[in-house]
């Protein structure tokens, strides 16, 4: 079985408890305006072109098979990113088996101690849940803690194939008004805060995330009707992510629209008010 990563993170300490190795799977239904990690939208590997690295030295044209022909779309094959010494291209998207995924997940097992462990996420690590489940199973079947970072917006039975082997979900929730979730990431929410429910009523462990994004849901009214949903699921956790806008140059770099908001000079205020407004309403809201 194969499935399709962008990248790896070794020793991460925001994705989940403890000291993590994080898969990041490539592809996601949603299409948030203000997305950290673009290059994990396609379904499809991409090559990213970061011109202030580039040297002009040609490798990359010489190494692709129809020379960058403009008649000729780019098949994401990567073989210029390969050939590029200085990592101004730079491929997103490999496939992967399964074996070859829990190798690189369990190198640092050592390190994982009684907290930490592998977490996966994206992109939507549950677009290819099939891939997820098997891989959370023997990453279970070997000890090791698992985590799921998801955006929600799954089908039920990708929850059902993945829960039971896996011990967090980390669960992104972004607006409570559906039109608005659907105006600034592509869906409505629906779907999202039904599958949240029901992980909820099935005793699974669960922690929210809220990206905190300026002008879109830190208002009063959304956040207090976020604290309300959320007092029925009672999460373990609830961290919010203040909005930051470094991602920037990886739109340019992939070629696409750069949808990402600018961010307000007024950022720390906001992420103070929202903290407050959450912990009055006597949830375990926290932000490191
Ligand atoms: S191989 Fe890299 S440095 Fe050389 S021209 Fe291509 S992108 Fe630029
Ligand atoms: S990914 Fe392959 S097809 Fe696309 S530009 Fe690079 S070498 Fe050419």
């Amino acid at each position: 079985m194969n499935g399709l990563l962008m990248d790896v993170k070794r020793m991460a300490v925001h994705d989940g408890p403890g000291l993590r190795t994080t898969l990041f799977f490539k592809g996601c239904p949603l299409s948030c305006r203000w997305c950290h990690n673009p290059e994990g939208q396609s379904v499809k590997p991409e090559v990213a072109f970061f011109g202030n690295k580039c040297i002009g030295c040609g490798r990359c044209r010489a190494a692709c098979p129809h020379r960058m022909a403009d008649s000729e779309p780019c098949v994401g094959c990567g073989r210029c990113a390969s050939a590029c010494l200085t990592g101004a291209r730079k491929l997103y998207g490999r496939e992967i088996a399964l074996d070859e995924a829990l190798q690189i997940a369990l190198e640092d097992r050592i390190f994982y101690g009684d907290t930490g462990g592998v977490t996966l996420s994206g992109g939507e690590p549950l677009m290819q849940a099939a891939f997820a489940a098997a891989l959370l199973e023997a990453l279970r079947e070997r000890g090791v803690r698992t985590a799921v970072d998801t955006c929600g917006h799954a089908p039920w039975k990708a929850f059902e194939e993945t829960m039971p082997f896996c011990d967090l979900y980390l669960f992104d929730v972004k607006h409570m008004d559906s039109e608005k979730h659907r105006q600034a990431t592509g869906q409505g929410n629906e779907l999202i805060l039904e599958n949240l429910t029901r992980l909820a009523e099935r005793g699974a462990s669960i922690q929210i995330r809220i990206p905190l994004i300026p002008a879109f849901n830190d208002d009063k009214e959304n956040l207090r009707r976020t604290g309300a949903f959320l007092r029925s699921i009672r999460p373990e956790k609830i961290k919010l992510l203040p909005y930051h806008d470094a991602a920037r140059v990886k739109y340019r770099a992939l070629g696409k629209a750069d949808t990402m908001p600018a961010r307000p000079d007024d950022m720390a205020i906001r992420l103070n008010r929202a903290l407050a407004l959450l912990e009055g309403m006597n949830l375990p809201v926290y932000c490191d």
